[in-house]
């Protein structure tokens, strides 16, 4: 699935027309960053947000885009105000979204929206032969064989921005597909893999929200604390690199320096380190296949007093297992269990639910819902609602 490790579109020292799907959140920010520091490579074409206008109105201020979206109508108006006089256009919505990942002008889309609402434009950026940097791994995890035939019907490519992903696609530049025995993907931990499984009924939200080693949004936090955000990204895994579930394993690793790892069939392990910072990932997705001088930390070999390792608490961590389960049933489960935990990650931060029924609601909308066998892409969409259904009846509430 992934391009072989040769440029990605034609490289003629024109800038890069970029599109930010997310600007306004932590991967947007991070990628406004690199745009920054590379003004002459990157042009920014498009920037979108949800419900951030004044953040929105500075950034497209700042780097002048053909257009914004702003997913909520409500928030339109004070946006064209700010941005009277301009030129860029204001689109709204779901299809404002779709309509700026696959504008003319662009020829890479950062996908950095969070959650199944970022499916959509991906598969529009897609249609449109676009190259996408994502970021947004729900969208492999809910319809990666969708994705995946329509890639290959596009011709687009799609190159890892989550820093596991990113890391193994790094290991494997240079080498033959067949060659690939297995992967190991890091994991942190989050901030709960030393605490006491018997308190962990009375984990706050405050407390699920400081990881140890990542600053990054609400929902892929929380799912960092369950480990649900590893399960995630296992399925991501699978439809990005070719490989089954029995070849992918999952290594807690505290400090975060090896990204992952990638072993080879004569027994040869490669990883990728780095200091845990997803600028260098994003940048590599947009430099790709180049890379581009940046000041970004590096490692101090000096203070580096060790790196440890350990398997993942299954007792502690039911999301992983969860995860793996749905990826082996296939068809509409990956949908059910990204839904359902979408929406409990949703109620956990509204304190409607506590931590530990996040993998309880999950686990029973995997076990309640029909799995549907080679889902079309209404057959999703209907298994998401489903998911998001059941699990408000546990928190009251209608779904978001
Ligand atoms: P975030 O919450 O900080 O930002 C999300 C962005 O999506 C914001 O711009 C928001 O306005 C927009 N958005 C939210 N809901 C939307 C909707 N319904 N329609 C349109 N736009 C909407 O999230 P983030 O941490 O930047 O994560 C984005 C994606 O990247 C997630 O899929 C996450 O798993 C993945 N990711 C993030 C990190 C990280 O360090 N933040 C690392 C790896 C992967
Ligand atoms: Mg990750």
């Amino acid at each position: 699935m992934l391009p072989p490790h040769t440029a990605a579109f034609p490289v003629n020292g024109a800038p890069r027309g970029l599109s930010i799907l997310g600007a306004t959140g932590s991967i947007g920010t991070q990628t406004l960053d690199i745009v920054r520091l590379f003004p002459d490579r990157l042009r920014v074409r498009a920037l979108t947000g949800h419900s951030n206008a004044e953040l929105l109105a500075r950034q497209a201020l700042e780097f002048l885009p053909d257009c914004v979206v702003i997913g909520k109508a409500t928030e339109a108006r004070g946006l064209r105000e700010a941005l009277a006089g301009t030129g860029i256009r204001v689109l709204e919505g779901p299809a404002g979204l779709c309509e700026a990942a696959a504008l003319p002008e662009v020829d890479i889309v950062m996908a950095g929206v969070v959650g199944v609402a970022g499916l959509e434009p991906v598969l529009a950026a897609i249609r449109a032969g676009k190259t996408i940097a994502l970021a947004n791994k729900e969208t492999l995890v809910v319809a990666g064989a969708l994705v995946k035939a329509s890639l290959a019907q596009h011709g687009s490519t799609l190159l890892p921005v989550d820093s596991e992903h990113s890391a193994i696609f790094q290991c494997l530049v240079g080498e033959p597909a067949r060659a690939v025995e297995s992967l190991v993907l890091t994991a942190s931990g989050g901030p709960f893999r030393t605490r006491a499984l018997e308190t962990f009924a009375e984990i706050t939200r405050d407390e699920a929200l400081r990881h140890p080693n990542w600053s990054m949004g609400a929902k892929v936090t929380i799912d960092s604390a369950t480990m649900m955000n590893k399960g995630l990204e296992v399925i991501e895994a699978h439809w990005l690199f070719d490989v089954q579930a029995e070849q992918i394993e999952v290594l807690i690793h505290p400090q975060s320096i090896i990204h992952s790892m990638v072993t080879f069939t004569d027994g040869s392990t490669k990883a990728q380190l780095g200091v845990p910072d997803m600028k260098v990932p994003i940048q590599y997705a947009l430099s790709y296949p180049d890379r581009w001088p940046a000041p970004h930390p590096r490692i101090d070999w000096s203070r580096l007093k060790g790196l440890d390792f350990e398997p993942p608490d299954a007792d502690k961590f039911p999301c992983l297992r969860l995860a793996y389960e749905a990826l082996a049933f296939g068809g509409t489960a990956p949908a059910v269990l990204n839904a359902a935990n979408e929406q409990a990650v949703a109620l956990f931060l509204k304190d409607h639910i506590r931590f530990v029924d996040i993998p309880r609601v999950v686990e029973e909308a995997l076990g309640k819902l029909s799995r549907t066998v080679q889902p079309s892409y209404e057959t999703l969409v209907e298994a998401d609602a489903e998911a998001r259904r059941l699990v408000m009846e546990h928190g009251g509430g209608v779904p978001d």
